[in-house]
């Protein structure tokens, strides 16, 4: 996971999957509170909220069938 931190802020955004989502979160907040400048000392970072890796994929795929399931048999 990856947040856009912008330290003229002092904010950071929530966690995104991959870095480019970051980015474009970090490309809107420039244009809505810089004006599109870019605030000196920003930057996408990764975050120790971290993605399922490996094998615990297949832990989040049983319970999503699980829940999934559950549903289907209302
Ligand atoms: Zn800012």
């Amino acid at each position: 996971m990856y947040v856009y931190e912008c330290p003229a802020c002092d904010g950071t955004s929530d966690p995104y999957l991959t870095p480019w989502g970051a980015r474009q979160f970090g490309a809107e907040h420039r244009d809505a509170e810089h004006a599109g400048l870019h605030p000196r000392g920003e930057c996408v970072v990764p975050t120790a909220q971290r993605a399922p890796q490996g094998r615990e994929w297949v832990a989040v795929a049983l319970v999503a069938l699980i829940l999934l399931g559950s549903l289907v048999m209302r």
